[in-house]
């Protein structure tokens, strides 16, 4: 994981969000995404970032306990939850029901400390946040709750359904209803910040980065919008095995379960010990097609992913220049035609968000481009 290419993407997002006199809260859920939240929060906040955002309360008490003091929101938790402790550390919640504020009024109670709430307008993406009919409603309870010192009304917010789809109309209808709670807002006397872009807004709609914007894929050097090539992002995660074992084998000899690929000459065959249990999925090799860097070439994975490992084809011997011991990327950068996540994704039928959360298992996090 480089924290230099984090530092370099939220510096870049934060200088688009300045331009609008946004500031920025880098998303670090799900552990920053599989690259190490507390790692990635301190490089986020050196590099711009002023607020960080989380999905659950654990995480957020997690961020808090790495000694990251700075402005946290959380934002999806069950009405049940322990909200004293997030509020007693300094946690901003999320609300998108009057059963979940009066939760957490609750529990900022029971801490004896004001709550600084966001108000989650639900504005069409139709998953969290309150619909309009239910909105004066929510707004009436939030304006007793301040009126009695338990709460304040930091912001008034929502989400995107298709961001990462530049163009559509439903970004603008979403403005359009967040413009109007943060109007019946400001007519119950609050005066919060509006906040609505994720990563894909932040880098192509500046018009609608308000008070803050909130990237997370972006940060981590992953675009959801633009090709790669094209995105002045860097990929921060860099995956990476060693060679545990080289053999070589005589041409009908077949590799791995099922025997789907047989040499059909003398070959070099590498063992990686990483596999599906390792977030390696073992549908990447359906039809031969992954590709890893060994010997700085492009080879491919010969047969089946298992959970624990896989084969790479280093071709006739002598062809390749490898050594038990010697890396083998997966998937990182994408300097010099190496594989990347958005292959893997584009492979799979999925995003690259999923390919970077789904790493886990054995692979253990290293982090270079110097401390945080
Ligand atoms: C995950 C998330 C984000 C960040 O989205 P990206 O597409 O990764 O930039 C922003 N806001 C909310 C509410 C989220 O859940």
């Amino acid at each position: 994981m480089d924290l230099g290419a984090v530092r370099h993407n939220v510096a870049h997002l934060s200088g688009l969000a300045g331009r609008s006199g946004a500031a920025t809260m880098v998303v670090i859920k799900a552990d920053g995404y599989g690259h190490g939240a507390p790692d990635v929060a301190r490089a986020a906040l050196a590099a711009g970032a002023t607020r960080l955002g989380v999905a659950t309360l654990d995480e957020a008490l997690a961020v808090r306990a790495a000694g990251v003091d700075a402005p946290l929101l959380a934002w999806l938790h069950l009405p049940d939850e322990d909200f004293a402790a997030a509020v007693a550390a300094g946690v901003e919640l999320s609300v998108s029901s009057r059963e979940h504020l009066a939760a957490v009024l609750a529990g900022a109670r029971a801490a004896g400390r004001t709550v600084r709430l966001h108000l989650k307008a639900d504005t069409g993406l139709n998953r969290g946040g309150c619909r309009p009919e239910e909105w004066p409603e929510l707004l009436d309870d939030a304006a007793a709750a301040v009126a009695d010192g338990t709460a304040e009304v930091a912001a008034v917010w929502s989400h995107l359904a298709r961001a990462d789809e530049p163009g559509d109309p439903s970004i603008d209808a979403q403005a359009v209803r967040l413009r109007d709670a943060a109007a019946r807002a400001r007519e119950r006397g609050f005066d919060p910040l509006l906040h609505l872009a994720n990563s894909a807004a932040t880098l192509t709609r500046p018009d609608l980065h308000f008070d803050l914007v909130r990237p997370g894929i972006a940060a981590y050097g992953l675009d959801p919008v633009a090709a790669p090539a094209d995105s002045p992002l860097r990929p921060a995660m860099t995956v990476r095995g060693r060679i545990a074992l080289l053999k070589t084998v005589p041409p009908g000899e077949g590799v791995s379960y099922g025997h789907e690929w047989v040499a059909t000459e003398p070959r070099v065959l590498a063992l990686i010990p990483l596999g599906y249990a390792d977030g390696v999925p073992r549908r990447m090799n359906n039809g031969g097609r992954m590709r890893v860097r060994v010997g700085g070439v492009i080879r491919p994975v010969a047969g089946r992913v298992c959970m624990d490992q896989f084969v790479v084809d280093c071709g006739r011997p002598g062809e390749l220049d490898v050594a038990v011991g010697d890396p083998v990327e997966l998937f990182g950068t994408g300097d010099g035609g190496g594989p990347t996540a958005q292959e893997w994704a584009d492979e799979l039928g999925t995003i690259h968000y999923e390919i970077v959360t789904g790493i886990k298992g054995r692979v253990r996090r290293t982090v270079t481009g110097g401390t945080a």
